[in-house]
């Protein structure tokens, strides 16, 4: 059981992930853009792990910047923890 299983788990979602900027071919993410920010963070605000949605390196840093921006502009929650 446990970690083994984890990590498979893991794995296959890893698989099907696209970057969402490549794909779109974007190089930017404007902050006030929510709906878009919004995929990025869980519901607790937040950033999403690349694994997890697929952005590359790159783009990761894009992502992380304008959720930044868009906590101090109180147009996201900011983490609870
Ligand atoms: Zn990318």
């Amino acid at each position: 059981m446990g970690k083994e299983k984890g990590r498979d788990n893991l794995k296959n979602q890893v698989q099907n992930l696209k970057c969402y900027f490549c794909e779109n071919n974007l190089n930017e993410l404007d902050y006030k853009d929510v709906a878009v920010l919004r995929r990025f963070v869980t519901l607790q605000g937040k950033i999403k792990p690349p694994r997890k949605t697929g952005t590359c390196t790159r783009h990761q840093r894009v992502v992380a910047r304008a959720v930044k921006r868009a906590r101090t502009l109180a147009i996201l929650p900011v983490k609870k923890d």
